[in-house]
């Protein structure tokens, strides 16, 4: 399943993760009013990972979430939350008082998190509409505005930023060869292999269909190529599996150009554009810098 479909999985299935929050909570308050305690995990060290929205947190299936600090924030103020609802049951099983205090405590960090997990998922359908439904970069229109900030903050620090331009070298052959969904796990594939090669801070667009862009802060051309040589060399090297016991190479070409402060957004897309068609011109598979064009 890709991110965009696992992203909106997340998206739906937060709704009864915090449907299953709110029950918990209200047994919870059926313990404190009754004196009585509903549910022994409560009491446990780990009670937060004994809930049922533990059980949807914990899940390998979110684990492509887990890079995320406001994802693994969720787990901090659960965690958080569950130790003071501790502490009251603890109170009420040893026969004490639970203070007001003790229950505002309690009570200011069940909503803080309920809050944080909305606010999760509201920049998750954010980000559901910047993302290419195929391969899981990121979509045009999200590159459109990254390159925008990048723009202003060059201007801003002076710290250069480059542009590439990536294009897959004769993949119209692939599909004419072995079928548009053979062309589609490539293009999935390819995403995957340069984004494990990409620095943390790089960031990955499709531009359109097999060509993407790759923005590099803090990056002269000269860093960003030698970034680049490695995601050429690891695509040529990587095999992919097409299907059907096939298996293909396939190799890319990629102009860079380095960001100027008048520069708007269409002038280095443009840029890199043009590096990588000579790219394509003197054979592919290479990586050519817009500055050492005349
Ligand atoms: P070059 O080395 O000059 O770039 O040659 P090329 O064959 O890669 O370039 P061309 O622009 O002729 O072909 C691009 C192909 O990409 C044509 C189109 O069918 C294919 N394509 C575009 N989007 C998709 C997609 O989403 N899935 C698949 N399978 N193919 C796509
Ligand atoms: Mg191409
Ligand atoms: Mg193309």
């Amino acid at each position: 399943m890709d991110i965009k479909q696992n992203t909106l999985r997340a998206i739906s299935e937060l709704d009864t993760a915090i449907f299953c929050h709110v029950q918990w909570l209200k047994r919870l308050h059926r313990s404190l009013i009754s004196r009585q305690i509903q549910n022994p995990d409560d009491l446990r060290h780990d009670a937060h990972r004994h809930c049922k929205f533990s059980n949807w947190f914990y899940d390998k299936k979110n684990d492509f979430l887990r890079d995320e600090p406001s994802f693994r924030l969720i787990d901090t103020l659960h965690a958080d939350m569950h130790a003071k609802a501790r502490k009251m049951l603890e109170k009420l099983q040893e026969g004490n008082q639970i203070t007001l205090d003790n229950y505002d405590e309690f009570i200011d960090c069940a909503n803080h998190f309920k809050q944080h997990v909305r606010d999760v998922q509201t920049d998750l359908v954010g980000k559901v509409c910047l993302l290419d439904p195929l391969t899981g970069a990121w979509n045009r229109y999200a590159m459109d505005q990254l390159l925008s900030r990048e723009i202003e903050r060059m201007q801003r620090t002076g710290h250069p930023c480059s542009l590439s331009m990536m294009d897959l070298d004769h993949f119209k052959d692939v599909n004419d060869l072995y079928g548009h969904g053979a062309g589609d796990i490539v293009l999935q594939t390819v995403v995957k292999q340069v984004t494990i090669c990409l620095r943390k801070y790089d960031s990955l667009a499709r531009f359109g269909g097999e060509e993407f862009l790759i923005c590099m802060p803090d990056a002269d051309e000269n860093a960003a190529r030698l970034v680049l040589d490695r995601c050429r060399e690891a695509l040529a090297a990587l095999e992919i599996d097409v299907g059907g016991g096939k298996s293909i190479h396939v190799t890319a070409s990629f102009g860079i150009a380095l960001m100027q402060p008048d520069f708007l957004v269409g002038d280095v897309i443009q840029a890199a554009d043009h590096a990588l068609l000579i790219a394509k011109a003197e054979g592919r598979n290479r990586v050519v810098l817009a500055s050492l064009l005349c």
